[in-house]
């Protein structure tokens, strides 16, 4: 079956030096908070054109830490996206704080920004702006507003490592970012990841007290924190992969580009990559009033029909009644129902790209 993302092509495009990097952690003998950690952290950092790097145990934890490190908790408001993956939200909870919802934008998936002025309260702390499928949110407009209201900015990157906004990084906008390396991500572990980003030494510090324990010093708690590290064994496999991010987005834009191409008369909305922007094609979305039938010719072209997502959170049943929407969500519902995942990974050939056009043609 052709899949929507591939992580096991993504080890063998680099198997002999990450079986080489795995071995030598195995045989250095130190598995938590080693050199490779370290390492890496400085390296992200660095590629991100942030400070500070905080390796955590995954993308989910990566968020909430970032947002308790930005002073955000119990009684806090965040505005973020009910378009998302639920660990957005599942983070902000977990945070102690509450979301609030706004819609997103029809060109873009991503969070309508204008929307926000009008969803922020006495209570609200910090906007959490998802990168969507590779794409920035409009940074520049939601770093004024929260500038002039005194709210924290915290991104959630764990679709657009690499991304460009007004030509610097994603995740280097905000008071602090989270990435996640869960294996089908552009930069993916073998296993679970994730790390915080910031420029201000204070975030910073707070999320490495909180990963571990609350200790600045080992075995004395400065303050009550709790467990979430990234381990030697994905670091390590991590700092293989770091450097071949930026050509492995250069091959998600070609085969942007082929579908771009090949799928312009085909009766479905492609993706749009906005002015002042670098996309990086963590998912290729197409929009198609027929998309169930879309989805029935990939199944019998041996294609993964997946659908990111297929219900928001604020409909799911742990979240459905409860969280507050600041405007009505008419795009977030309407999407949830024409959106489909084309396969899209730096790995896919030329000829799954075709059989990808050909089974949307066959639905025509
Ligand atoms: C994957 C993802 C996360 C969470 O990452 P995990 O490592 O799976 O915890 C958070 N936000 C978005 C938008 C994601 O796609």
């Amino acid at each position: 079956m052709l899949l929507c993302a591939n992580p096991r092509a993504q080890y063998l495009s680099h198997k002999g030096a990450i079986d080489a990097a795995v071995l030598s952690v195995f045989e250095k003998g130190i598995y938590i908070k080693g050199e490779e950690v370290t390492r890496f952290e400085a390296e992200f950092a660095a590629y991100t054109g942030v400070k500070f790097g905080v390796g955590v145990g995954n993308g989910t934890d990566a968020l909430r830490i970032a947002l308790g490190a930005c002073g955000v908790g119990a009684g806090d408001e965040v505005i973020t996206v009910s378009h998302t993956a639920v660990a957005t939200v599942s983070a902000i909870e977990q945070a102690g704080a509450t979301p609030v919802f706004v819609d997103i934008r029809a060109e873009d998936f991503v969070m309508d920004v204008a929307q926000v002025e009008g969803a922020v309260t006495s209570r609200t702390r910090a906007v959490v702006a998802v990168h969507l499928y590779g794409q920035a949110v409009d940074l520049e407009p939601l770093l004024a507003l929260c500038k002039r209201r005194g709210i924290r900015l915290v991104e959630d990157c764990a679709q657009a490592h690499g991304a460009l906004y007004g030509g610097r990084r994603v995740g280097s906008y905000g008071d602090a970012a989270a990435f996640s390396f869960y294996p089908t991500k552009n930069l993916g572990a073998i296993g679970d990841g994730g790390i915080v980003v910031t420029n201000d030494e204070a975030i910073a510090h707070r999320a490495r007290l909180a990963r571990e324990y609350g200790w600045a010093t080992r075995y004395v708690s400065d303050v009550a924190g709790g467990n979430s590290r990234l381990d030697e064994v994905q670091a390590a496999i991590l700092r293989v992969k770091l450097p071949h991010l930026d050509r492995d987005n250069e091959k998600r834009r070609r085969i942007a580009e082929y579908y771009r191409e090949k799928l312009g008369d085909e009766g479905v909305l492609l993706p749009q990559e906005r002015g002042g922007v670098r996309h990086v094609y963590h998912l290729y979305v197409v929009r198609s009033p027929k998309r169930d039938a879309l989805a029935e010719q990939f199944k019998k072209h041996d294609i993964q029909a997946a659908i990111h997502y297929p219900m928001p959170v604020h409909a799911q049943p742990a979240y459905a009644g409860r969280i507050r929407t600041a405007a009505p969500l008419a795009v977030t519902e309407a999407v949830a129902k024409d959106i489909l995942s084309l396969p899209m990974y730096p790995e896919l050939t030329d000829a799954e790209a075709e059989h990808v056009v050909a089974a949307i043609r066959a639905a025509r």
